[in-house]
């Protein structure tokens, strides 16, 4: 039987989750508790950490199961944090 990925979303980035592959290692619920879950719905909370650290764990995930997509938006703003100071000729 096939099911629908499980889709979370703030506004820097997007998670979604597919049961199907998840193989229960449990390594989102033990390194990043806050977000990922057990016994409240909705099972994964975005606001309960930063995006970067979101990330992070989602690439940690096992299985595939996690995977995430940043916002346009969050890109943006990234971008122009890091935009380097002009320079000027002496
Ligand atoms: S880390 Fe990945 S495989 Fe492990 S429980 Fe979480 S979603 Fe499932």
């Amino acid at each position: 039987m096939k099911t629908e990925a499980n889709i979370f979303s703030n506004s820097e980035v997007t998670v979604t989750y597919e049961p199907n592959v998840c193989i229960h290692s449990e390594k989102c619920i033990k390194e990043l508790s806050d977000v990922f879950r057990t016994s409240i719905i909705p099972w994964i909370d975005l606001d309960a950490s930063d995006a970067e650290r979101i990330i992070k764990q989602v690439n940690r995930c096992p299985s595939g199961a996690l995977k995430y997509q940043r916002k346009l938006s969050s890109i943006k703003k990234a971008e122009v944090k890091k935009k380097p100071v002009l320079e000027t000729a002496v």
